[in-house]
């Protein structure tokens, strides 16, 4: 098996176009990409404009390779456009992998969700470990009202019931995890994956708690990560073993033209090389 993974484009398409290019031309199996798909600039950040997006360039760049793109939103995709995707997978050869896909007798999982952020865009942002305090949440989001299938959005009640561990737990319950290679926005837990530099300019393990814990305990065959563009930068690394699992990054910056990519065959063993295009 032979794929490609790379996150984090945020709507640019000159890297939108690069990686199909390379995609159409070589011999991979499949594309994956890992969220955070649709532009976040100032006049596209709102459901219409990220779905015209989706369907002027990302949907025909999608119908024109002949490989299939399996993909998960991150926490800069508005959810509100999550049925519009569901809808139009089948006619433009794409999957949403929140349901996990099997393909050659692996089971590829997908998941959205990333912990806690100040920021105000919240549709997928989810209390880290279910044990987590959560009296240090914004609550001007609370009024604001995130967009979320057309009303307000209480992240409150999320916050709540459900955890990232509580979802993890559930996602790949009853997959064989020599099998499993786990596709989750946010990378784990202060590993080379989750370094980033603060406006302060000190760097900080922002990952998540409750992604390190499954791995380390379910130890699966690979996880794939995005959501710190900078981490490779800051980290001089890419993938890093967490006991048997190789846990590796993009670390794609969506405000230069260069794009990274990671190219992976499995076959024996895992390979994992980061190319820029
Ligand atoms: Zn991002």
């Amino acid at each position: 098996m032979n794929f490609l993974f790379t996150a984090d484009l945020h709507g640019n398409e000159i890297q939108y176009s690069k990686v199909f290019n390379y995609l159409n031309v070589n011999d991979f199996d499949f594309l994956i990409l890992g969220g955070d798909l649709a532009p976040k600039s100032k006049d596209k950040r709102n459901p219409a404009a990220q779905k015209d997006f989706f369907k002027n360039v990302l949907f025909k760049l999608m119908q024109n390779s002949g490989k299939q793109t399996l993909l998960i939103l991150g926490n800069d995709d508005y959810r509100l456009n999550l049925n519009f995707l569901r809808d139009n997978q089948h006619s433009n050869n794409y999957k949403i992998i929140d349901v996990p896909y099997t393909f050659n007798g692996y089971c590829i999982a997908g998941y959205s969700y990333v912990p806690y952020t100040p920021f105000v865009w919240k549709d997928w942002e989810r209390r880290d470990l279910k044990t987590d305090n959560i009296s240090d949440l914004r609550h001007d989001v609370l009024t604001t009202g995130m967009i979320d299938f057309d009303k307000p959005y209480n992240i409150l009640d999320e916050f709540l019931k459900y955890s990232i561990e509580f979802d993890l737990e559930n996602l790949c319950k009853g997959v064989d995890n020599k099998k499993l290679i786990l596709i989750t926005h946010t990378p784990p837990f202060n590993t080379v994956c989750d370094l980033m530099k603060g406006k302060d300019g000190k760097l900080r393990h922002i990952g998540s708690k409750a992604v390190r814990k499954f791995i380390e305990k379910q130890q699966p065959l690979l996880t794939l990560h995005g959501h710190i563009h900078d981490s490779v930068q800051n980290s001089k690394y890419f993938m890093q073993y967490l006991n048997n699992t190789i846990s590796a990054t993009v670390g794609n910056d969506h405000l230069t033209d260069d794009v990274y990519v990671l190219q992976i065959t499995i076959e024996k063993n895992v390979n994992i090389e980061r190319i820029k295009l």
